[in-house]
């Protein structure tokens, strides 16, 4: 989608430190990382937010999440522990309107969440 800065990165236009991709999903670090270990981990497809994932998106969405559980491992806090975040629209904070899956790790982190 043209506009999407997401997507720039997904088709190399705009630079990111890429640690994974496959044919449906790509991870970079995070430019602002909030925790120790912050990868974004986004389908190629362009879909907005949570509310955008359709019947036939249900085996991509598993695949980001598997991808989440190897790069834990690979960034080494898969034992510390670790959270898979997405914000969905505008009350939760959503600034990049491609979904992504945020991967924080490496540091002890509170509950609620603000
Ligand atoms: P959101 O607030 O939508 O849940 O998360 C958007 C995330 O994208 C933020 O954590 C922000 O730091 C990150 N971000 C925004 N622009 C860029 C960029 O150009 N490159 C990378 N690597 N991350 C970005
Ligand atoms: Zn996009």
């Amino acid at each position: 989608m043209s506009d999407c800065l997401f997507c720039a990165i997904v088709d190399g236009k705009l630079k990111a430190n890429l640690v994974y991709q496959d044919d449906a999903v790509v991870a970079f670090k995070d430019i602002a990382p909030k925790a120790p270990v912050h990868i974004l981990i986004i389908p190629r497809k362009h879909l907005v937010s949570v509310s955008d994932i359709a019947e036939h998106d249900r085996a991509l969405i598993g695949q980001i999440f598997q991808v989440a559980a190897k790069l834990a491992r690979e960034q080494g806090i898969a034992e510390s522990g670790y959270r898979v975040v997405v914000n969905s629209g505008a009350d939760a904070g959503q600034s990049v309107f491609h979904l992504h899956y945020h991967l924080l790790g490496g540091r002890q982190m509170s509950w609620p969440p603000g």
